[in-house]
């Protein structure tokens, strides 16, 4: 996303120019430095960590030059803040939703005035849009008829009208004053934007027509005319659109779904890797980039443009046609001697859109499907000798590994170091003991003979995918005990392809403990001690990855608070 070469950001020349450029300036005032790296092709500047940096603190948190909501959460949320309480429409236009007045009037300062319509019908004819949005990272074009792009193109071009008015030197008066370096300040804005790369070359021909059309559209609108001092040319125009494409990002909620897409130039600064010791969150409209590993100094932060939950195939594809680089971190690097690198290759790639359109249209249940129900109403059967298990127990056997086996030697290995297990245990895991013990574990599933069926196999993302779709099947029905058991097997694959206090693993802890809990109170009447110990230590991981993830007082872990207390109050 930020591939960018500029003799300025060489490493030998940052310190002499950090003082005078208000970016880097900003950047080391926050601990991290932009720097050229020359010995890696694929990225061309990283930011890198000046100071340590514990999990779960907040490395930056930035405004974005424009977010615009989705068309359906459009009328959710407050147009500028994203805020979603005691929204009131505009008086004039009766289309935008504010949170107060005070929204408002920075709203109207910033961009409404231009924007504020009584909406007319058009006869332009809509600008199709390319079918590349993501699930999880990074996204554009998720309205279908280019509305998204034009709009973010209008506010984008105000916002810098704006800005540059901040910036043009004072008539009379002293010089600018000495500003806040902690404060991202819209020369920062402005300097990281002007960064940002574009691959214009390297669109495909349809994109770049397409990009044309709007541009050309925009230049013709009312709004975009009664800019001020606006003197953006059409390639200006086409260039911004390339580089919101490969640049900008959607705006997640509480539960990680996408309400909306931002332009936010500082967090684009950020390379990606399939293994982020990074995650970007929202609180409203105001992007927080946070560690969910330490970071040491002289360590890239790195954050997740793509799902990790992606086979290799997929995630390769993708950042290929959407960023134009070919991902070469741990996890991708091919013919490794082992770590992480034997993921993917345990993992394969998930169904392709048309098997699982062949699937659907079966109507019978695929081979995984029938398995997947047989082991887990095995484990339920079983469930002490599952449970019981020890990983020594578990790979001391030759036979290929069945569901339950599989779920209790990952669980087993991994989940006590991500928690801390006792008041006295006050130090946690450390990043450096968990990867040894997840690089072992890799190397054991690996050395493992493979079931003869493919279908059988617990290790393979084509059965995670029908788990979840089952998991998901029994929550809708009210079976708790199967969900509980699906559950623990789809976060037992999530821990070996996610970090570990990744918020897609705290969410998923979450809705497990909700399961559990669920299976205590609408099983037999008697409360059942041992099945509530087992939902209240679920709910102890969650709580530790979810502090991490999503940070204490989130909204998420307020949710895990709550079930917790009934828990400790219902259930003991
Ligand atoms: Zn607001
Ligand atoms: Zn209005
Ligand atoms: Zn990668």
């Amino acid at each position: 996303m930020s591939l960018y070469v500029s003799p300025r950001f060489s490493s030998h020349l940052a310190d002499l120019c950090i003082m005078s450029d208000p970016l880097l300036c900003y950047l080391d005032h926050h601990g991290l430095s932009l720097d050229h790296c020359p010995s890696d092709p694929t990225k061309f500047r990283a930011v890198h960590a000046r100071r340590h940096f514990s999990r779960g603190s907040t490395v930056i948190t930035s405004q974005p030059l424009a977010a615009i909501p989705l068309p359906q959460t459009k009328s959710d949320y407050c147009n500028r803040c994203f805020k979603p309480d005691r929204l009131q429409r505009c008086s004039k236009c009766k289309v935008d939703l504010f949170c107060g007045k005070e929204c408002f009037t920075e709203a109207w300062k910033e961009w409404h005035r231009y924007t504020c319509r009584i909406p007319t019908k058009t006869n332009s004819k809509p600008v199709p849009d390319d079918n590349d949005n993501d699930d999880l990272g990074l996204s554009n074009t998720i309205y279908g008829d280019g509305k998204l792009d034009e709009e973010m193109l209008v506010r984008v071009a105000l916002a810098l009208a704006v800005q540059r008015k901040v910036l043009a030197p004072p008539q009379k008066g002293p010089a600018a004053q000495q500003t806040d370096p902690s404060v991202e300040t819209p020369v920062v804005t402005l300097s990281a934007f002007s960064t940002l790369m574009s691959h214009a070359d390297l669109h495909p021909p349809s994109t770049i027509a397409r990009y044309k059309t709007l541009a050309r559209g925009a230049i013709l609108n009312p709004v975009f005319n009664a800019i001020p001092d606006c003197d953006l040319s059409m390639l200006d125009l086409t260039t911004y659109l390339c580089r919101f494409r490969c640049n900008n990002f959607a705006v997640h909620d509480a539960q990680l779904f996408a309400i909306g897409e931002g332009t936010y130039p500082v967090g684009s600064l950020f390379n990606h890797s399939c293994r982020p010791n990074a995650v970007v969150a929202y609180k409203g409209a105001t992007q927080v980039l946070r560690c969910i590993e330490d970071v040491e100094p002289g360590e890239e932060v790195v954050i997740g443009y793509v799902d990790p939950a992606n086979g290799r195939a997929a995630r390769r594809q993708k950042l290929r046609e959407k960023y134009f680089f070919t991902c070469v971190c741990e996890r991708c690097c091919e013919g490794e001697a082992g770590g992480v690198a034997f993921l993917d290759e345990m993992l394969g790639e998930a169904q392709t859109e048309l098997e699982r359109a062949q699937e659907m249209m079966n109507g019978t249940p695929s081979a995984t499907q029938k398995w997947i129900e047989a082991e887990i109403r095995r484990w339920k059967q079983e469930q002490n000798k599952y449970d019981a298990l020890t990983p020594q127990q578990i790979l001391a056997s030759s036979n290929p590994l069945t569901l339950p086996a599989f779920a209790s030697l990952v669980l087993n290995t991994l989940v006590p170091a991500i928690y801390q297990t006792s008041i006295t245990d006050s130090t946690p895991t450390p990043k450096t003991t968990y990867n040894d013990l997840l690089t072992a574990l890799l190397a054991h599933l690996h050395a493992r003979p493979a079931p003869k069926h493919v279908s059988r196999n617990p290790t393979m993302l084509r059965t995670l995918v029908t788990a979840t779709r089952l998991f998901y099947d029994r929550i809708a029905e009210d079976a708790w005990d199967e969900a509980g058991r699906l559950g623990m097997y789809v976060l037992a694959v999530y821990l070996l392809m996610y970090p570990r206090y990744h918020p897609m693993v705290g969410l998923h802890t979450l809705t497990l403990a909700k399961c559990l809990w669920n299976g205590v109170v609408k099983g037999p009447t008697e409360t059942d001690g041992a099945r509530a110990r087992e939902c209240e230590r679920w709910v102890g991981v969650a709580k530790w990855v979810v502090a991490v993830g999503f940070g204490e007082g989130s909204q998420v872990a307020r949710e895990l608070e709550e079930l917790a207390g009934v828990v400790q109050r219902d259930g003991m």
